[in-house]
């Protein structure tokens, strides 16, 4: 499908000129319009007092970080959050001034100076953390105090200080020079499953501790507990801000959620075939040779392998879209190319577009259907990208 004829910019820091896209064996395909869409119908499905934080770690899980963060606030989004302190760099270097919370935990001088002075909003999980961040910023005699957001475990068990010693540590911060106690948050593990229990045992505690705050005469900002499945599940676990990630994608967090908001997906794989060829019957393909060719069949060999991101375990597992067709992938995934059956389109040409992930007129394969197949989720297919792929922005 060549329907998409708009000039692209390429979306990604690599110094790409504009049009070398059309001269890429290999490409990832960044639809703005779908992210917009999706970002507005996120925006829409809150309450005015919810505000959307998109969550653009991982380069936007593989989709460009500067470009989905620009997007995502032109769309309504009044956050952004990362994962890491050159995360959020990237972000200010390319101009951003919105929020940034760095969702990870960080330590040291070097990751304290650069939030101070790139106005990065860091994650304080403990009490040691806290004291370190104050006394770093007390040594270099820091101005203003840096926003700082409390992370609470209520059973993730990741990072963040335990839900019952929430005020302890809330107290501790509020004594301590240089911080101001921006939010509090915790992050639910169960959000997308279709038992509800654990994330309600979650709910109630994050609200029992904030109970006792309430009780204890502590003025709380901001509080936020969903991610993309809660936020699609329950409204009451929105509070002040949501952070979304896999949804601003356009993917949902599970089969369950997809009746709640209308969402696209934003990211398309798309690939060249760069030769065609008639093998024999017996003939055997690709490394291994894994596929004997049961009869004559017409063979394209595509440029896009693992090294690119296309998971080996799919080989022979897998479809490709040629013209609106569903195409089969045969014998073993490459580290540059794979190879596929195209009998069904006998004058397929070397240079058209194959589309690994996305849409072909009627067709579409979607992550989530890679990840059904590689026994993994979504969020895992989308971040596997290389960055060998220029991102190319679409609108
Ligand atoms: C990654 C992340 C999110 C976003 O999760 P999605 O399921 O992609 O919406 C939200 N909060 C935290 C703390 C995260 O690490």
């Amino acid at each position: 499908m060549l329907s998409r004829k708009q000039t692209p910019s390429v979306a990604s820091n690599q110094q790409c000129d504009t049009y070398a896209w059309f001269s890429q064996r290999a490409w990832v395909e960044i639809d703005l319009k779908a992210l917009s869409h999706n970002v507005q119908q996120l925006v829409k499905y809150l309450s005015p007092r919810t505000q959307l934080m998109a969550v653009v770690k991982a380069d936007a899980y593989g989709h460009g970080a500067v470009t989905v963060a620009q997007t995502a606030l032109q769309s309504g989004a009044s956050w952004l959050g990362v994962a890491t302190v050159p995360e959020g760099i990237q972000l200010r270097e390319a101009g951003i001034e919105a929020p940034i919370l760095i969702l990870g935990a960080t330590h040291t001088p070097e990751q304290i100076h650069a939030i101070a002075h790139w106005k990065l909003q860091p994650t304080l999980c403990s009490p040691k953390q806290a004291l370190i961040f104050s006394n770093v910023l007390e040594a270099i005699n820091y101005g203003s105090p840096v926003p700082i957001h409390i992370k609470l475990d209520t059973g993730m068990s990741r990072l963040g200080t335990d839900w019952q010693q929430a005020a302890e540590f809330v107290q501790l911060v509020q004594r301590l020079p240089h911080l101001a106690i921006a939010s509090i948050y915790s992050h639910l593990a169960t959000a997308d499953s279709l038992d509800p229990r654990v994330m309600q045992e979650q709910h109630r505690r994050f609200e029992e501790a904030i109970a006792q705050l309430k009780g204890m005469g502590i003025k709380i900002p901001c509080l936020h507990l969903a991610n993309s499945a809660a936020t699609l599940t329950d409204s009451a676990l929105h509070y002040d801000i949501v952070r979304v990630g896999l949804a601003v994608y356009g993917l949902y967090p599970a089969a369950h959620l997809q009746t709640a908001i209308d969402l696209k997906p934003v990211l398309q794989l798309n690939a060249r075939v760069t030769q065609v060829k008639t093998i024999a019957v017996g003939t055997g393909v690709s490394y291994g040779h894994q596929f004997i060719a049961p009869h004559e069949l017409r063979l394209a060999v595509v440029g896009i392998g693992y090294a690119d991101g296309v998971p080996r375990n799919l080989s022979q597992n897998m479809q490709v879209l040629i013209r609106g067709q569903r195409v089969p992938q045969i014998g073993t995934i490459t580290m540059d190319q794979l190879m596929l059956d195209a009998s069904a389109i006998p004058d397929l040409q070397e240079g058209e577009i194959v589309t690994l992930l996305g849409e072909q007129g009627k067709e579409q394969i979607s992550a989530n259907d890679w990840a059904e197949r590689l026994n993994t989720i979504s969020w895992e297919i989308l971040c596997g990208f290389k960055h060998r792929l220029p991102r190319v922005a679409v609108m």
